[in-house]
C-alpha cells in the first residue's frame, strides 16, 4: 500500500487554504499552519470571477461562499461626474459573484477542516528547507514531501529560496468598507470611478449591505485621512451620488503593491498566492488566480511520484497565465495611478476606445475564463 504524502503549508489566507482543501481530498495528510491567534479575515466583499467561481465548487465550497453574494451583470468604469468610460457585461463565460469576504473565507475553513486538514493557530513558520522541511518559531522540525509558502504579499519566508525577482510598491492606497445598503443602490452593476489619480468603487454585495473602495495616491493626506472625510470624496466625484455620507469607521489603510518572483519552486518547496504574485487588485484576479494555481498544484503533485519535478511542471504550465494577469493588473495601475495630470483627458478617450475593442476585452479576462485543473465538469 502507498504511504500517505504530506504536506505543510505556511499561511491560512485563501491560497493556503484552498490548496489544502484539494490536497486533502486528494488523500494527503495536510498541516495548514497560521500565525495570527484566530482565523479572521479582513476586507469587505471580493469579486469572484467564474475561474474563482469552479474552483468553490471543486472544492465544496461554493454554496455557503456565494449564497448571500450578488450576481453583478455589469462592470463600469466612469469619470468622476459619472460619464461612463467603460462598460463590460458581466454575464456567461465572464460571470462575476461578489461575496463578502468573511463568507468566502469562512467557507474555506469550513470546508479545510471537513476535509480532515489540521489548521494550527498562533503556529509561525521560521523557515522552510528545499528537502522538504519546514520549522516552527519554537524550533520544531516538520518533514513534508511538499511545503508551501503561502504566506502573502510580504512573504518572509520566500526568501529562504531567495525568490523575490522585483516589486513596486506603487503609488496607490485605499479603503475598503461595508456600507448600508440602501433602497435606491444599484444591485447588479460595479460602478468604478476615477478622478485624476483617485478612484472609488461602488460594489452590490449583498441585500443589506454594498462594498466601497476609496483609493488615492500614497501621498495624499486628505485622502488617508481617519476618520474619512465625506467632502474630499464628494468634491472629487460629484457623479458618485451620496454613498460617502453612509462612510462609517474604517480600520485599515491597504497599499497596493506588485511583487514578482524569481520562481515558484525549488525542491519540495512551491510558493503560491500573493507571496508568489501579488498584484494590484484592478482585475477582481488576484485571489481567483491563487485558487487555480492551487488546483494545478494539488493535481501536478498527486499524479508524480517526484515533487521536485512535478512542481517545476507546474509552475511552467500555470505561470504564462498568471504574469498575463499580474501584468495587465500591473498596467491598469499605471493608467489610474501615474496617467501625466496635464493630459487626462486623453484618458479617458482611451478608455472609451479601449472598451470597444475585442483584443482589450480577452486581454481583462483572460485569467476569468481559464477553467482550472479538474474542474472542467462544472
Ligand atoms: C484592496 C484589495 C482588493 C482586492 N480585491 C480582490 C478581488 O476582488 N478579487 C480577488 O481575486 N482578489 C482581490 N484582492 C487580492 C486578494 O485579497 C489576495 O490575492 C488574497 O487575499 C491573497 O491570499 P493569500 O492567501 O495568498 O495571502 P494572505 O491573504 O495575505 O494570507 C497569508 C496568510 O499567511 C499568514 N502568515 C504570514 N506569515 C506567516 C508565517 N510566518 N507563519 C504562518 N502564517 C503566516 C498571514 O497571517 C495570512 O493569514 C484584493 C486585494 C486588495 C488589497
Amino acid at each position: 500500500m502507498s504511504k500517505t504524502r504530506r504536506a505543510e503549508i505556511a499561511g491560512a489566507g485563501l491560497a493556503g487554504l484552498a490548496l489544502a482543501t484539494r490536497l486533502a481530498h486528494l488523500g494527503w495528510h495536510v498541516s495548514l499552519h497560521e500565525r495570527s491567534a484566530d482565523l479572521r479575515m479582513f476586507g469587505s466583499g471580493i469579486w469572484l470571477w467564474e475561474n474563482g467561481l469552479k474552483t468553490l465548487q471543486l472544492l465544496g465550497a461554493y454554496e455557503a461562499a456565494t449564497a448571500r453574494a450578488r450576481h453583478v451583470k455589469e462592470w463600469r468604469i466612469a469619470d468622476g461626474s459619472g460619464a461612463t468610460l467603460y462598460s463590460k457585461s458581466l454575464e456567461g463565460r465572464d460571470r462575476l459573484l461578489l461575496p463578502p469576504r468573511a463568507d468566502l473565507y469562512q467557507a474555506l475553513i469550513d470546508r479545510a477542516t471537513a476535509a480532515g486538514v489540521h489548521v494550527s493557530t498562533s503556529s509561525v513558520v521560521a523557515s522552510v528547507r528545499p528537502e522538504g522541511v519546514l520549522v516552527l518559531e519554537g524550533g520544531e522540525q516538520r518533514p513534508a514531501d511538499l511545503v508551501v509558502v503561502a504566506d502573502g504579499a510580504y512573504s518572509r519566508l520566500r526568501e529562504n529560496i531567495m525568490a523575490t525577482a522585483w516589486s513596486d510598491m506603487g503609488t496607490e492606497g485605499g479603503f475598503r468598507l461595508l456600507v448600508p445598503a440602501e433602497p435606491d443602490d444599484p444591485t447588479d452593476i460595479i460602478t468604478e470611478y476615477w478622478s485624476g489619480h483617485w478612484r472609488v468603487m461602488f460594489n452590490p454585495c449583498t441585500d443589506g449591505e454594498n462594498y466601497i473602495y476609496l483609493g488615492g495616491p500614497v501621498n495624499d493626506a486628505r485622502g488617508r485621512a481617519v476618520p474619512i472625510d465625506p467632502a474630499f470624496w464628494r468634491e472629487r466625484f460629484p457623479g458618485a451620488g451620496e454613498m460617502f455620507s453612509r462612510v462609517g469607521q474604517v480600520s485599515r489603510w491597504d497599499r497596493i503593491v506588485n511583487m514578482r518572483t524569481r520562481l515558484w519552486a525549488d525542491g519540495h518547496i512551491a510558493i503560491l498566492g500573493d507571496a508568489a504574485n501579488a498584484m494590484p487588485p484592478n482585475l477582481g484576479q488576484s485571489a481567483n488566480m491563487a485558487f487555480s494555481n492551487a488546483m494545478a498544484l494539488a493535481m501536478a503533485v498527486t499524479a508524480g511520484s517526484d515533487v521536485p519535478g512535478s512542481l517545476r511542471a507546474w509552475e511552467a504550465r500555470q505561470r504564462p497565465l498568471t504574469d498575463h494577469v499580474q501584468h495587465w493588473s500591473y498596467v491598469y495601475g499605471l493608467i489610474l495611478g501615474r496617467w501625466p495630470a496635464s493630459i487626462m483627458p486623453l484618458r479617458s478617450d482611451l478608455m472609451r476606445m479601449l472598451g470597444k475593442m475585442e483584443w482589450f476585452d480577452e486581454g481583462i479576462c483572460r485569467g476569468a475564463r481559464h477553467v482550472p485543473e479538474g474542474s472542467a465538469l462544472f
